[in-house]
């Protein structure tokens, strides 16, 4: 017997719902919103890879570009055994509200391989990465489509993308991928600019919430990349970090749990388990610690209609793609839960992301102070802007926010004429 799990539910059609209720509120005209539901390109390929020990075996490439209106397609690439078309189709639908809410010259994109990379070697990742870069050296460059890192991928992952495509062209190409390591054309401050993007939307946001920093009690899901920076930062600036996670569950300490340490222990281990520094919960009842602000910053569909009464945090800043379906969200509207939606509290990224392919068109690059001092100006500016519309019209973050996209990519649009 199978069991329907939140999971099986359409990653995609959860975004749609999203869209929708901007969309009637922006009183789209039906042709544009045919336009804006449907994907420009989405690509499906096969990877045949040789395994180390000799034997080939194939996996399931993708990428999505979704909308190219305001300029190339952009986003990750994501290395997951979870990796869906509709996932990936839902994933690069974010990205153009995502690079539209923060003003990016970019459309949206995404792509993934379906594979578990911690069960790969180094060499295995660097040929499964190559093969997939090849498939993709018509539809990709630094003017067409830029991915970048995502779940499962890594700087180095992105410096095999950039050498295939190079060799494929017969010359160096720094900008056909963002998140690269920085000597070979990255930015500095990339690495962590998804959570500093996290921590400063959260501050401006506990600011205008009357909380300091000092009082506010934070707990993050998922260590990765994204949660391991933002707990550096709410910790750096004083917040308690109550309670943080990975894989192997849930770390609770109502003290406070040292930051510094706890990434050391994560990286000595490559994981969290055994970690001593906190009550060890499950990844569930983590969720539901009472506190200040709640960043899930692993995968999508954490918070649902299932848990979303149980969670007792007043702010909740979104670090991953779709942490919250809209049966979770509709409930923290009514619990009066303050919800920095995805698409600009981990904008961070993809900010800095642009930042790269500038410097790396120009061959200038900037100092790490101008990098975060550029990202900080971008991002508030325009969460400030999705703030004064959510105020005016009396809505939620969230629908502002993609208002805001939707009209900008609208406009694009319709500017350029549809060439039908
Ligand atoms: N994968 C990241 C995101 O979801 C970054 C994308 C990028 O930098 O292009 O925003």
């Amino acid at each position: 017997m199978t069991t329907t799990t939140v999971r099986d539910v359409s990653v995609f059609g959860d975004a749609m719902a999203y869209f929708d209720e901007a969309a009637s509120l922006l009183d789209l005209e039906p042709a544009m919103r045919a336009i804006l539901t449907h994907p420009s390109r989405q690509i499906i390929f096969s990877i045949p890879f040789q395994r180390d020990n000799g034997s080939l075996e194939v996996y399931t490439g993708y990428r999505v570009q979704y909308n190219f209106a305001r300029g190339p397609a952009k986003g990750g690439i994501r290395y997951h055994p979870g990796v869906t078309l509709d996932e990936v189709t839902a994933l690069a639908f974010w990205m153009t509200w995502k690079c539209a809410v923060v003003d990016l010259p970019f459309g949206g994109g995404k792509g993934g391989v379906t594979c578990d990379p911690g069960e790969l070697s180094q060499g295995e990742l660097e040929r499964i990465t190559r093969r997939y870069a090849a498939e993709l050296v018509e539809v990709v460059g630094p003017d067409k489509d830029v991915p970048a890192p995502d779940v499962g991928t890594t700087p180095q992952i992105m410096a095999w993308f950039m050498d295939t495509y190079s060799m494929h062209m017969r010359t160096t190409v720094p900008g056909v991928v963002t998140g690269k390591p920085v000597e070979i054309g990255g930015s500095l401050g990339r690495v962590e600019a998804t959570g500093r993007g996290v921590s400063l939307v959260a501050f401006e946001e506990l600011q205008h919430l009357g909380i300091a920093p000092a009082a506010a009690r934070v707990v993050v899901q998922g260590f990765g990349n994204v949660g391991s920076v933002a707990a550096k930062m709410f910790a750096s600036r004083g917040c308690k970090m109550i309670g943080i996670s990975d894989i192997s569950g849930g770390y609770v300490n109502r003290n406070g749990i040292d930051i510094a340490g706890a990434t050391a222990y994560a990286q000595e281990h490559h994981s969290l388990e055994g970690y001593r520094g906190g009550e060890h919960v499950s990844n569930e009842k983590l969720l539901e610690t009472e506190c200040d602000v709640l960043v899930p910053a692993a995968l999508e569909k954490v918070l649902t209609a299932e848990n979303a009464e149980r969670v007792h945090a007043r702010l909740i800043v979104e670090g991953a793609n779709g942490p919250t379906t809209p049966e979770a969200d509709h409930i923290f509207q009514r619990k009066g839960t303050v919800v920095v939606p995805d698409i600009i509290g981990n904008a961070g990224g993809v900010i800095v992301s642009y930042f790269e392919w500038v410097q790396d068109r120009q061959g200038y690059f900037w100092k790490e102070s101008e990098v975060n001092e550029r990202l900080e100006e971008l991002l508030l500016t325009n969460f400030r802007k999705v703030r004064e519309v959510a105020h005016q019209r009396q809505i939620p973050y969230r629908t502002a926010a993609y208002m805001v996209a939707i009209d900008r990519v609208t406009r694009s649009i319709k500017t350029r004429g549809v060439y039908a």
